[in-house]
């Protein structure tokens, strides 16, 4: 694999880290990120980023250079470091840098632009108390056999209630962290199981995420997502197929989905900004309608629209 595009952002953060205020005009002409190379060691082992997964980060997709949903992104990156307290994100900085993290890779059809915002080094060590931050541009796996064939998909428990972002906010359900330990070990017991991926469901019976993607759940005309308060990550590809499908004049609604309504669905679709839309072929075994057609345009308009 070749060695992603790096930029260290200097300035990740709004506020006085390093002596600058916002208003400081000099300061703002300043670009705030400078170009390094991702072949030499750049973070401390000692980074909370890496010893607690403390940290929060975007994967941004980049396709013929155009990031179509960067502000959706940008906006999600800000609430996620909300959720974990951490210093509010300066996302001019970070907007820019995204930009010429694009501009110094050689041109690729579609880029994985990765935003990753750490607590920085442990306390008591030199260093410590400032955020640690980066942006990293890579060419993206081709995931062209997935969306022509669609895939296979287990359905887990994830242990949690559906109300659990409102009864325990410190499990920090909804916010894009750094610990996808746990997706990872999902996926694992997914290909366990002769699976591709993995729907998760509450453990009151609702339908939450994928541990990388949002779901999405035809009946006729009707198109549901479940709701962003179930403690899922507010999805931006989900978000921009809704904008498709309405103008197609289709009913789209977030929702509480019962896991027992996914194996009565038309179609089933995961929805992830680089992946785009799979349709899940599979689920717990038993067929599930493909929309082949469908499931085509939804990702050519995914790639080509916006800027
Ligand atoms: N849910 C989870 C847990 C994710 O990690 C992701 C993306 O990585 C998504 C949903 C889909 O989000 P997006 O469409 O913004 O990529």
């Amino acid at each position: 694999m070749p060695v992603p595009t790096l930029i260290l952002v200097t300035h990740p953060v709004v506020g006085t880290t390093d002596g600058r205020t916002d208003d400081d005009h000099e300061a703002r002409s300043q670009p705030g990120f400078v170009l390094a190379d991702a072949a030499l060691p750049q973070l401390s082992v000692l980074d909370l980023g890496v010893t607690r997964g403390d940290g929060v980060f975007e994967t941004v997709m980049v396709s013929e250079g155009r990031a179509p949903a960067i502000d959706a992104h940008l906006g999600r990156f800000a609430s996620s470091a909300a959720l974990l307290d951490l210093p509010r994100p300066d996302l001019d900085v970070w907007r820019r840098a995204v930009l010429a993290a694009i501009d110094a890779h050689p041109p690729a059809p579609v880029l994985a632009v990765k935003l990753v915002l750490t607590r920085g080094i442990e306390s008591g060590a030199p260093g410590a108390g400032v955020p640690t931050a980066w942006v990293a541009a890579q060419a993206a796996r081709d995931f062209t056999l997935q969306r022509e064939n669609g895939i296979r998909v287990v359905t887990l428990d994830r242990g949690y209630r559906h109300d659990v972002a409102a009864t325990s906010p410190w499990l920090l359900q909804g916010a894009k962290t750094l610990s996808y330990a746990i997706n990872a070990a999902a996926l694992r017991e997914a290909a366990r199981r002769g699976a591709d991926d993995v729907i998760f469901t509450s453990s009151d019976g609702f339908v939450l995420e994928a541990p990388t993607a949002s779901v999405l759940l035809r009946e006729g005309n009707r198109f549901s997502t479940p709701a962003p308060e179930l403690g899922i990550l507010p999805g931006t590809t989900q978000r921009r197929v809704f904008e498709f499908l309405k103008v197609y004049g289709y009913e789209t609604d977030a929702v509480r989905l019962r896991a027992s309504e996914l194996g009565r669905a038309d179609a089933l679709w995961l929805l992830s900004s680089v992946r785009q839309a799979v349709a899940v072929v599979e689920l717990d075994g038993s067929a599930v309608g493909f929309d082949r057609e469908l499931t085509a345009q939804l990702n050519e308009h995914l790639a080509a629209s916006g800027r």
